[in-house]
């Protein structure tokens, strides 16, 4: 699944994604356009690999809610699920 970044599109900070997120999503699904935690309107970044920006990630459970697949980030930047 291709990893797509998020921002939120006012460039407010958002208390609970902190205006940036990642999400794994399925090819075929539609946009997102808004965040699936705050409700705020989103747009797609184009993901830079080199990007040294540090992405909050999504309050696990709030995302679940939202019906989002959730993977986390772990030390070897292996993404697994939740
Ligand atoms: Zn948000």
């Amino acid at each position: 699944m291709p990893l797509y970044e998020y921002e939120v599109a006012d460039g407010t900070e958002c208390k609970t994604c902190g205006g940036s997120f990642e999400l794994r999503r399925s090819l075929g699904r539609p946009e997102l356009t808004a965040c699936p935690v705050c409700k705020k309107p989103v747009k797609r970044v184009m993901s830079v690999v080199t990007s040294p920006r540090i992405l909050k990630p999504l309050s696990i459970s709030d995302a679940k809610k939202a019906g989002f697949t959730v993977l986390k980030k772990r030390d070897t930047g292996v993404y697994e699920r939740e």
